[in-house]
């Protein structure tokens, strides 16, 4: 799809990392990484590297589907996200995997806790489509977990914390119990020791900040920058910003804008539109107004000399719409919507419309001669609202699709006397 395809290269160096073929099956793949991961590991002098690589193609060579972009494209294509995940994970979190907590060398060191990401904290932002076009920024004061700063999140005085006896330092706990005549129910459960920390500090060791929690809480001011012409649902992301915890890489705070409703302008991607009523003298002589602008300008708005502006008629001013986001110089267009309001009826005598007809075009449908008029039928011209018309005769139509027999159910309407 890129040009990629008949480039067959590089698809063979994981394979032979493993020391399998690239017919394996899961269970050789597993055998193959299990040998020689432990081989390998830095704890027990291993080359670092070595262990990465190993980590990395058992990552992509177990995983059936990025096994396949990887026998069809190479490495190249998984780092270009090909695959959907990145090969960027932890060697000893997925070598932890195979062997649990540390529990290879017998509960060995420390270091090969796994590195857990914590959650994204997401907020809605409103924001008035002023904010959007001239830009703002908004503080924010929240209050979130931090690693204890007397500490430095270690919950201790001494800096030092010893393995928790009930877990051995796992943070889980194995529990066996008889469930029935010779069966035995095994469960993973978190210690109720350390709560799953792995790790106790003693009463007088700990941190007088913190109580040994490790965290504590922290107000913190944020300040928001609404970009000119961002979009309603943009998020603005602050990397790292939300709790903190111990052996946890800090998840975001995402601010998600929410755009509320103008009572004027109406916005569709970089363009503005607004409604405007104006009288059916004006649609025909010539108009002029002012219209204030999203950041208080005021826009004179006026019709060319002789123009007549017609019902529903769209008029268009360039680079008075929303600014592009991050190209805040361009602009889109301001569509003006023109409604025309017509006079009510009866406010025209028999003579002005005899006036009106010497600058209108005369009314020659209405000259019928005797004739003609003898030919036809008189009718009653009624009032109708449409929406309503429309309305009864859905409901009416379902009526009947209750009773098909009874055709002539629906109301008869009558004109409305004036
Ligand atoms: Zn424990
Ligand atoms: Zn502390």
């Amino acid at each position: 799809m890129f040009g990629r395809a008949s480039r067959r290269s590089d698809n063979t160096k994981y394979y032979e990392i493993l020391g399998v073929s690239q017919g394996a099956t899961q269970d050789e793949l597993k055998k193959a990484y299990k040998k020689a991961a432990i081989k390998n590991h830095p704890d027990k002098g291993g080359d670092p590297e070595k262990f990465k690589e190993l980590a990395q193609a058992y990552e992509v060579l177990s995983d059936p589907e990025k096994r396949e972009v990887y026998d069809q494209y190479g490495e190249d294509a998984l780092k270009e996200g090909m695959g959907g995940a990145s090969s960027s994970h932890n060697p000893f979190d997925i070598f932890e995997q195979f062997f649990g907590g540390g529990g290879a060398f017998g509960g060995g060191g420390s270091r090969v806790r796994r590195q857990r990401r914590g959650d994204d904290v997401v907020h809605t932002m409103k924001v008035t489509l002023e904010d959007l076009y001239n830009g703002t920024s908004k503080k924010l004061s929240l209050s979130r977990n931090a690693l204890c700063p007397k500490c430095r999140g270690k919950g201790s005085k001494s800096g030092a914390s010893t393995k928790c006896h009930g877990c051995h330092g796992t943070g889980t706990k194995i529990v066996t119990r008889q469930i029935g005549l010779g069966m035995i129910q095994q469960m993973q459960l978190v210690c109720p020791e350390c709560r799953g920390s792995g790790e106790v500090i003693s009463d007088k060791d700990k941190c007088p900040q913190c109580k040994g929690s490790k965290v504590t809480q922290e107000k913190k001011v944020l300040e928001v920058h609404v970009e000119k012409g961002m979009q309603h649902g943009q998020k603005i992301v602050f990397q790292g910003q939300a709790d903190e915890a111990p052996d946890t890489v800090t998840g975001d705070i995402v601010f998600v804008l929410q755009l509320k409703e103008h009572p004027k302008f109406k916005r569709k991607f970089d363009d503005l539109y607004v409604e405007y009523t104006i009288s059916l003298t004006e649609a025909l002589c010539g108009f002029q107004f002012a219209l204030t602008h999203l950041d208080g300008r005021q826009l004179l708005i006026k019709s060319n000399p002789g123009e007549v502006v017609k019902p529903d008629q769209y008029k268009a001013i360039n680079d008075e719409g929303m600014p592009h986001h991050q190209r805040p110089f361009m602009k889109g267009r301001l569509y003006i919507h023109f409604n025309v309001e017509f006079p009510d009826s009866g406010i025209l005598s028999p003579d002005q419309c005899r006036t009106l007809e010497t600058i209108l075009a005369p009314r020659t449908r209405n000259h019928l001669t005797a004739m003609e008029l003898d030919e036809c039928e008189e009718t009653t011209l009624c009032d109708v609202n449409m929406e309503e018309e429309m309305r009864r005769k859905h409901q009416q139509h379902q009526y009947e699709a209750y009773d098909e027999e009874d055709d002539d159910a629906g109301p008869r309407v009558q004109c409305a006397q004036q």
